[in-house]
This record gives C-alpha cells, sequence and structure tokens, in this order.
C-alpha cells in the first residue's frame, strides 16, 4: 500500500525538497489510492512531481503525455540525473535509440515513460503497454483536449479512449490554465466525471498589475515605461515581428540594452539573445509570444505588453514570468480598441470551425473587459482560472486608484445613433465633428441628420473615450477597412438595450497615468476623501507631501503611487516625524524607500 508517507519520503530523497507545496500533497495521495484526478496548478506550481511522486512510488510504469514531448527532455534529463528510470519517445529519436528504449519498456525496467498523444495511440505502443503494469497515466496541458481552451489539439481528442483501454488506471490531468468551460470539457472529453478536482491559488502577490489604453501605437508610453525601470530586467510583448524589431531599435537608441526575440530569427541567434538575456544583470527582451518557453529569469522587473495578448490565459502566463524570484514586479498592458478589432479581425480570418472561433471572440472580448474594467486585476484573473473566495490584491492600478466612473448613457445613445444615421461609414474622428457640429464642409444632408451638433457640450477627448468604450463593450464595431478605419453598430441587442436604458454605460475617469498632464494628480474626489480624515494642520502637510511626490514622480517618469500611496502619505502627515526612525513607522516606508527619499519627506516636514 503506497501512503503519503512514502511520497514524503521520495521528495525528500529523490527530489531534495523538504515539503510539498500547495496542492501537491493533496493531488499526490489522490493518485496514490488509485483515483483519477484534475489539477489546475499555476505555472511554477510543481505539477510535474504531483504525477513524478506517484509513478515512483506506485508499482508499474507512470506514462506521461504531453504535447510538447519535444521540450521534455529537461524534465526527463533532470530525472535521470536523480536517479529515476524515465525515457520520452518522440519523433526525433534515432531508430536505435528507439530500440533500446522499448527494450528496456519491455523488460520492466522504466520507472517513466513521455509520449505524445500520436505516439501514445498508435497500435504498436498500445499493444505493448496493454501488456504493462501502469502506475499512472498524466495528461499534461490537458486543457489541449478542449475547444474552448486557449490551446485545442485535435490529436487530444483521442485521449478520451483511455478510460476504457486501461482500466482501473488513475488518470491525472494537469494544467497551468484552464477556465470553467475548458474544466468542465476537460472531465467529459477525458472521463474523468467523478475525478476529484483540485485547483490551486493563482494568486502572485508580487505582480503590481496595470493596465491603461495607449493613444497611438503606444510606443513613447513603452519606452517611458521602461526608461523609468532602468537598470533592471524585463520583457516587453509585442504583436509582430517587425514591431518587435522597431521597438528594440528605439529603445537602444534610447540608451536601453534592449534586444528582439521572434521566430523569424535564426535559431542560433535567438539561442544567443535568450542566453544574453537570461545571463543579465539588466536587459530588455523585446519580444513576440516567440518569446516563452524556458525563461525561467528569476529577476525579471517587469513585462509590458505593447500590444495585448490574445486571452487571459496567455496574459497570466506571459505576464507570469516577471518575479519568479518573489520580489515585486510590474505587469502593466497597453490597449486600445484598434487592438481589439485587430485581434477579432485576425480570429475571424483563421481557418477554425464557427466554434473555435466563437470560443476566441469570447476569449478575446473577456481579456478586453478585464482590461477596460474597473475591478482588481488579480482578483478577475483568479476567478476566471476558477478560484472562488477571492479578496482584491491591493497592489493592482485598480485597487490603488479605484476609476471613479460617471454615468454616460444618454452620451452613449447619442454616438450610437450618429453611427447609425452616418451609415457606418464614416471614421472616428468624423464621427465627433458630426455630433460637436464641427465638421468641414458638411454636406446638406449631414445637417439635416438629427444628430448633428447635438454632443457639443462634450469635449473631443470624452466621446474619444466614449465611443472606445463602446467599442471595446462592442456595441460599436470597428471595420479596419485598409488602414482607414470605420465604425459601425455592433451588437445590435445590446444597442436596443442602450436606447432603451436598460443597459447602463458608465465612462470611467482615467487612471492618472494615461495622461501625461494629469498623471501625479489623483482625481479630485478621492483627495478630498482622503483629506476628510486629516486635521487641518494635517492635511495641509498632506497636500505639501502630494506636492513634492508629484514632482518626485514626474521627474522620474513613473506613477505617484509608486513612490508612495495616499494612504502611506496621510500616516506620514499625522505622524509628523522629525526623523528617520519615526518615518519608517508609517506603513508603506520600506528602508529602500527610507533610504531613497527619507531626507526629501523630512525636509517637507520641516518646512511645513
Ligand atoms: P510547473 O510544471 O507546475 O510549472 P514544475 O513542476 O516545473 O512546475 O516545478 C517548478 C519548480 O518548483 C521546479 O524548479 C521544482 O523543482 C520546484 N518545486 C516543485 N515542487 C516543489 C516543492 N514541494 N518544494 C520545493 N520546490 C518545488
Ligand atoms: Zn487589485
Amino acid at each position: 500500500m503506497s501512503t503519503l508517507y512514502e511520497a514524503r519520503e521520495v521528495l525528500r530523497r529523490v527530489f531534495g525538497h523538504a515539503e510539498f507545496r500547495g496542492m501537491q500533497a493533496e493531488v499526490v495521495a489522490e493518485v496514490l489510492g488509485g483515483r483519477s484526478a484534475m489539477a489546475v496548478l499555476p505555472t511554477g506550481g510543481g505539477k510535474s512531481l504531483c504525477y513524478q511522486i506517484p509513478s515512483i512510488v506506485r508499482p508499474g510504469l507512470g506514462l506521461v503525455i504531453s504535447p510538447l514531448i519535444a521540450l521534455m527532455s529537461d524534465q526527463v534529463a533532470a530525472l535521470q540525473q536523480s536517479g529515476v528510470a524515465a525515457e520520452r519517445l518522440d519523433s526525433t529519436a534515432a531508430p536505435w535509440e528507439r530500440d533500446e528504449i522499448l527494450a528496456r519498456l519491455a523488460g520492466g525496467e522504466l520507472d517513466m515513460l513521455y509520449l505524445s498523444p500520436e505516439g501514445l495511440m498508435q497500435p504498436a505502443m498500445l499493444a505493448r503497454l496493454a501488456k504493462m503494469k501502469l502506475a499512472l497515466i498524466a495528461i499534461d496541458e490537458a486543457h489541449c483536449v478542449s475547444q474552448w481552451g486557449h490551446d485545442f489539439r485535435p490529436d487530444y481528442r483521442t485521449l478520451g479512449r483511455l478510460a476504457e483501454l486501461f482500466p482501473g488506471v488513475p488518470v491525472l490531468a494537469v494544467t497551468a490554465t484552464a477556465d470553467a468551460r475548458t474544466r468542465a470539457d476537460i472531465r467529459q472529453e477525458l472521463r474523468l466525471a467523478e475525478a476529484a478536482e483540485f485547483v490551486d491559488s493563482f494568486a502572485r502577490p508580487e505582480l503590481q498589475l496595470a493596465a491603461e489604453r495607449k493613444t497611438g501605437r503606444g510606443r513613447a508610453r513603452v519606452i517611458q515605461l521602461v526608461k523609468a525601470r532602468a537598470e533592471t530586467s524585463g520583457i516587453v510583448y509585442t504583436g509582430s515581428r517587425e514591431g518587435a524589431d522597431d521597438l528594440a531599435q528605439a529603445l537602444r537608441d534610447e540608451g536601453i540594452p534592449a534586444l528582439s526575440y521572434h521566430a523569424g530569427l535564426d535559431k542560433g541567434v535567438r539561442a544567443e539573445r535568450l542566453e544574453k538575456f537570461l545571463e543579465a544583470d539588466a536587459a530588455v527582451m523585446v519580444a513576440t509570444i516567440a518569446f516563452g518557453m524556458g525563461i525561467d529569469k528569476p529577476d525579471v522587473r517587469f513585462v509590458i505588453h505593447a500590444d495585448p495578448p490574445a486571452a487571459i490565459e496567455a496574459y497570466w502566463q506571459e505576464i507570469g514570468r516577471a518575479g519568479r524570484d518573489g520580489q515585486p514586479a510590474d505587469g502593466i498592458t497597453l490597449y486600445s480598441s484598434a487592438d481589439l478589432a485587430w485581434a477579432l479581425r485576425r480570429i475571424e480570418s483563421r481557418e477554425m470551425g464557427p466554434e473555435v472561433k466563437q470560443v476566441q471572440v469570447r476569449k478575446a472580448r473577456q481579456l478586453y473587459a478585464m482590461l477596460d474594467g474597473n475591478v482588481c486585476r488579480a482578483a478577475s484573473v483568479r476567478r476566471y482560472f476558477g478560484e472562488t473566495k477571492v479578496e482584491a490584491c491591493g497592489v493592482c492600478d485598480i485597487c490603488i486608484s479605484p476609476p471613479q466612473s460617471v454615468d454616460a448613457t444618454e452620451a452613449a445613445q447619442k454616438a450610437l445613433a450618429a453611427v447609425h444615421r452616418l451609415g457606418g461609414r464614416l471614421g472616428r474622428a468624423r464621427i465627433i465633428d458630426h455630433l460637436m457640429g464641427k465638421t468641414k464642409e458638411p454636406s446638406d444632408r449631414e445637417i439635416t441628420l438629427s444628430t448633428w451638433g447635438i454632443g457639443a457640450d462634450f469635449s473631443p477627448k470624452g466621446w474619444r473615450d466614449l465611443i472606445d468604450g463602446l467599442l471595446l463593450e462592442g456595441l460599436l464595431l470597428e471595420d479596419p477597412n485598409d488602414g482607414r478605419p470605420v465604425i459601425g453598430l455592433g451588437d445590435a441587442d445590446g444597442v436596443r438595450a442602450v436606447y432603451r436604458g436598460e443597459r447602463r454605460i458608465s465612462l470611467r475617469e482615467h487612471l492618472e497615468a494615461h495622461d501625461g498632464s494629469t498623471r501625479s494628480g489623483r482625481p479630485k474626489k478621492r483627495t478630498r476623501e482622503a483629506m476628510a480624515a486629516l486635521s487641518g494642520e494635517a492635511a495641509a502637510l498632506f497636500e505639501a507631501l502630494r506636492a513634492w511626490r508629484k514632482g518626485e514622480a514626474h521627474e522620474q517618469s513613473v506613477p505617484p503611487y509608486v513612490i508612495f500611496h495616499d494612504k502611506t502619505l496621510a500616516e506620514i502627515a499625522m505622524l509628523r516625524p522629525a526623523d528617520l526612525a519615526t518615518l519608517a513607522l508609517a506603513g508603506g516606508v520600506g528602508t529602500g524607500k527610507l533610504e531613497r527619499y527619507g531626507q526629501a519627506v523630512l525636509k517637507v516636514v520641516r518646512e511645513i
């Protein structure tokens, strides 16, 4: 009888780890008991031990199915180093190698065998395995079985047969990303209806998430964000190869050691740049999603999406490459309604079934809803992955500076009506001109439309934000029209609901970071709230501290909250510290900040 006690012993002896982490022990215990299970553990959460240890402890061979068998070489090599008889069979194996592995398999000498789904499902392989005792079958990247997942692989569908082919052998499905729908699909496809489900926390408290609508291509903003993080390492993701090369060059022109990385580069060049990046103290990699596997650099301090990822799954995976060492790191995403339009068009142009397209469209929309929403970003992501009882992270841009929203339903009705009247043939600027009654040389027809000039009380920037919001909500649709985008009505039911006032539209007063001119100022309302708790004298000091912070933030090109949160400034204002030791008592003043800003803050206190 295999027990968790034995498993722990193997964990220590073979793998050298003192204790199981997170949900590992629970998953291992379930499989040791001979029961199938599904485990959704975040990247780096230690999924592989969940099947490696039961493979060793339980009698028989542990089979591991992975779509990326070629990438399993490190895992297999590490197992061999630890004295585990593990092998992998893939199409790249030389015939003699293959024969040797098969002979050892037949002789019962292997503890573990890694296979791709096609490799496993070959009749000859199935016949061989049917003669053997199996400890378990682990299905890695199990979300690939689901059309609802972000990485559907038709090969994976065949794995549903395993349940009949190997009755009584526990199946362990593991993945790092699966929303609720995908998890249900995994269960159904892999015949895991009865299996216990383990969803570990996706919390990454060290990550400080932020998202900003971008103006234009957002390039200047990316350069500003990277420069503000000079002397640290980071990754900037772009949507295209040219974008990666251009941006890397632009960063180098600014004196930042940036390299580009994408699938269009020679294999040798890529390997060389990866190595340079991994070894550097401070380096910036500007990359497409081709840059992903094997980046285990612990001190990546920021991941910036110059163009947004495809879905929340990819978002979390990519952002997750920052802060592996557990130290604070930034995950900043720049997005625009044009990015969404482009993503939707790309999905449309792909060759896949309408159902799969629908899923991808939904996933893209969910991502933009999160980016443009006003819910704690980390909490949104964690709920998306099926976690319950999630609390706000307290460190993302939304938590730190909740966007104020104002009701803009009436204005939205006007904008939708204008788009409707204009027939969906005009771009954003022309629609705004129309609403404001400022069109240069308008046609007679345009002037007679009921929507002509009905929006003069709103600024053009306000209209732009509103139209962007409507685009992001799918109420308007942008047709890229070969570089001369035109805007038409989107989801008809939604539009009707807005006309009737059943669906309210709110306009977000943007986070300071959006707009260079207001970056260091909090929305006025919040300042008043924070100050309400402060007495007259403390309030004056609080204001002085904020003014100091504004200058400091401006100088460093960082958002003010990076220096000190309002909460910290309020505490300092109440403490009125005369020396560093007292200042250190304020929450949010660590030794680093004390060293950097301590004297300056004391000076502000003295002068008030
Ligand atoms: P995943 O496949 O979930 O991304 P891995 O299985 O590759 O994660 O494990 C990630 C890292 O965590 C590895 O370096 C592994 O050695 C380490 N690790 C896994 N489990 C433990 C544990 N119980 N204690 C300490 N380190 C662990
Ligand atoms: Zn948050």
